[in-house]
């Protein structure tokens, strides 16, 4: 089914593609067993669809919005359970924002804005908030990136990167007309829930670096990517897991990498 949007000059420039399939609004804030006590940010909340199907779960809200005209649309959702903050999401210090909310699991659910995706969720991440789980409509590419299997030709640094903290699903694909505008780019819903054993990493920083170095030039070999480090090392190491430096990065499980990093 589709929901009547009401009208609104929409900026390209601040990825604002509204949703308006009712069933995909259902299926994002139902990915996650939320209860009363718990908050939720929404990052984005545009003309306030999500939120509203959001608010009726009477969970906690914090909602960023960087473009004020929606303020409209969206000041008669608040209320002492709701809030909206108008201002970039880059450059909150969202700490700072739930210090004086009483909750028991923070989660992130938003329809992002596409241009933003990948900063957003470093943001996230570095601001080291204990979120439980987060619900993300992103571009499908993207998507397909972040959910990658060792192996495919999706799997990539930035796919070690988020799956070293989260175990990550994609949920649904969303068709590009399930928004208004309609946009380009197809989509799709991924569910990311946070680790509950952490990896053993001795330097999160080196472990980074080495793994984007290892993907460095995408058709290159381990031996030409990594050839700045201990190759004799690496290669011993890759032996025990039946893999060689004639491989290519993309072959390469997370668990190798934090052996490969950890010995290094
Ligand atoms: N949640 C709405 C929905 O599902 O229909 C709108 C989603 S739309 C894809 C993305 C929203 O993010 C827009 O409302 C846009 O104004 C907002 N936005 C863009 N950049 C932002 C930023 N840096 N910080 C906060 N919100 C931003």
């Amino acid at each position: 089914m589709v929901i009547l949007m009401e009208k609104f000059k929409h900026k390209k420039s601040l990825g604002q593609n509204f949703l308006k399939d009712e069933k995909v609004l259902n299926d994002i804030v139902n990915a996650i067993d939320l209860q009363e006590d718990d908050l939720v940010i929404e990052i984005g909340p545009g003309q306030g669809a999500l939120t509203k199907k959001l608010k009726e779960k009477n969970v906690n809200l914090l909602c960023y919005e960087v473009d004020f005209r929606t303020k409209d649309y969206l000041k008669k959702l608040e209320d002492e359970k709701t809030k909206i903050i108008y201002q970039d999401f880059l450059q909150s210090d969202i700490l700072k924002d739930i210090s004086h909310i009483k909750y028991q699991n923070l989660y992130i659910i938003a329809n992002l804005p596409y241009y933003i995706t990948t900063p957003i969720i470093k943001k996230i991440i570095d601001s080291k908030l204990c979120v439980k789980a987060m619900c993300l409509m992103v571009q499908k590419e993207v998507a397909l990136r972040f959910s990658a299997k060792v192996g495919s030709k999706d799997y990539n640094s930035l796919t070690i990167y988020l799956n070293y903290y989260f175990d990550i699903t994609k949920l649904i694909d969303v068709k590009n007309t399930c928004f208004d505008p309609v946009p380009k780019v197809d989509s799709a819903v991924v569910k990311f829930v946070a680790k509950k054993n952490n990896y053993m990493v001795k330097n999160e920083e080196f472990f980074f670096t080495f793994v984007r170095d290892a993907f460095r030039q995408k058709r290159k070999n381990l031996r030409n990517n990594l050839k700045n480090y201990d190759l004799v090392k690496i290669d011993e190491i890759l032996k025990k897991y039946g893999l060689s430096l004639q491989k290519r990065a993309e072959e390469v499980p997370i668990e190798v990498f934090i052996d490969l990093a950890n010995t290094l």
